[in-house]
């Protein structure tokens, strides 16, 4: 353990400075560290969220890195049990080749089990399967005050609905149990549709949600004044490793992002062109292919450190979930706010939620159409336009997503949050986080 370390988030801002980092070898040693500490502690995964919700300023972080056992895996029925330290793209590499999968997956394989629970993360195939919560079986919770709290939808329900999507503060995961999915192979049977405006994104949406197992949709909101994009889905594919040799698969193209990425980089004008550029690859209106699960899953993955390109002041994410209404008129006003806005983006990523509830209590994703939007960290202009876009969604009746949130006001949370009160009985006295302190609507204790 070190002392005035700063630990960053995958936005690199907030930029915070912690007492020092516990890293315990086994789950044994936690209560005794925790005991030890000297000031407030907050569990942490892979630092993969954006925003401060994995940081904990002037407190201590209790990293999981050596939590990354895996304890039982049943073959007939795909569920395995594993420390909450276990990284998805550990659980890929040992269970895709035994012909399994998992059940929910965000755009990075490089998040560990508990960060997804207590984030209660969603991915491609929200609208057939939920949320990762959504597919726990159970977990150990441990307090501060060394109580082992088995949790599950039957036994200690009410830990287990606070814990799931509960931002790391009822206490840390230690052991989770789920079940992984079937597969024949590791390749995905992809489609992707070019579209020109929202109305047709919607189209195509609604008709693929029966069909297709994941969609998701990449927008390029700064070259026309409507909205186009490419919708991508995919099914698990029957192609095995044996047929396969015609398949893309760029599994191991690890590229490294050398330094802080210089500001040209960033003008609008590159990024104008970078969407131009990405919208017109795909000539065809309609293609079909056969590609490995990897780029399909997790595109940003195959260059490690990409948050560098955004340089030494990082970058922000914002993330909302707005209802469905009759002309969906909300998406549209955020849409062309962004726009109005001049800043410009690399990533905007549109995709409809489906209707099974969340078992958290502050999960975030809810039935309605969610946009996640990555800016370039240029000071005020993009905060009051993050403001703008927050009162969209609050008057909408949507909310923000914590884990990619680093600037949201308390009452914006509160009041989207509305079981925030109740929450607050759960949390763990011995723990906080930077997050927390922010939305809570106070800067310290
Ligand atoms: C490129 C990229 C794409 C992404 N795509 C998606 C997406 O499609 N969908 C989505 O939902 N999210 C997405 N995310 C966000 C990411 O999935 C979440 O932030 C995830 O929770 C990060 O996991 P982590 O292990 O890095 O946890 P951290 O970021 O380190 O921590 C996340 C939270 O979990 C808590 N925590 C961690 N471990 C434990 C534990 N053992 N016990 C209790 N609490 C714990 C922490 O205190 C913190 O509150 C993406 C992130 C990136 C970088």
């Amino acid at each position: 353990m070190g002392n005035d370390l700063f630990f960053e988030s995958w936005g690199r801002f907030p930029k915070v400075s912690h007492l020092g980092m516990f890293a315990p070898q086994c789950v044994d040693k936690i209560n005794d560290l925790i005991q030890s500490s000297d000031s407030l502690i907050l569990p942490r995964g892979l630092g993969r969220s954006y925003g401060d919700s994995c940081l904990n300023e002037d407190g201590y972080l209790l990293s999981t890195k050596w939590l990354n056992k895996f304890y039982a895996f049943d073959e007939n029925t795909g569920i395995l049990k594993c420390e909450a330290g276990v990284t998805l793209d550990e659980i890929l590499q040992t269970f895709v080749p035994r012909g399994w999968f998992l059940p929910v997956t965000p755009g990075t394989k490089f998040v560990t089990v508990g960060g997804a629970i207590a984030n209660d993360i969603h991915g491609k195939n929200h609208h057939t399967a939920g949320t990762f919560g959504n597919q726990v079986i159970r977990f150990e919770l441990l307090r501060s005050d060394g109580t082992r709290l088995l949790c599950s939808r039957e036994t200690n329900p009410d830990w287990f609905k606070t814990t799931i999507g509960g931002l790391g503060l009822t206490g840390v995961i230690t052991w989770a149990e789920l079940p992984l999915k079937p597969i024949k192979g590791p390749y995905i049977e992809m489609e992707s549709i070019k579209f020109n405006n929202l109305n047709e994104f919607f189209s195509i949406s609604r008709e693929s949600a029966t069909d297709y197992k994941y969609i998701v949709s990449w927008l390029d909101c700064i070259n026309s004044a409507d909205i186009r994009g490419i919708f991508m889905r995919g099914n698990h594919s029957n192609t095995t490793e044996t047929d396969a040799s015609k398949i893309s698969h760029s599994v191991s193209s690890w590229k490294t992002f050398p330094v802080d990425a210089p500001s040209f980089l960033l003008s609008a004008a590159t990024v104008k062109l970078f969407n131009m550029l990405y919208y017109h690859k795909q000539i065809k209106k309609h293609e079909k292919k056969i590609v490995h699960y990897d780029p399909f899953f997790y595109p940003l993955d195959g260059i490690n450190h990409w948050n560098r390109m955004y340089g030494n002041r990082g970058f922000l994410q914002w993330q909302g979930v707005v209802p469905f209404t009759e002309e969906n008129e909300a998406i549209r006003t955020i849409l062309s706010e962004i726009i109005k806005s001049g800043l410009s983006s690399f990533l905007v990523v549109l995709k409809e939620f489906g209707s099974i509830p969340p078992c958290g209590m502050l999960s975030f994703p809810m039935p309605g159409i969610t946009l996640a939007v990555d800016f370039p960290n240029v000071g005020g202009r993009l905060f009051s336009l993050f403001d703008r876009l927050d009162k969209v969604v609050i008057n909408s009746g949507g909310r923000l997503y914590p884990a990619k949130d680093a600037r949201m006001a308390p009452e914006t949370f509160q009041s989207s949050y509305p079981d925030f009160e109740n929450f607050k009985k759960y949390i763990d006295p011995r723990f906080s986080s930077s997050f927390y302190r922010r939305i809570r609507g106070e800067n310290n204790g």
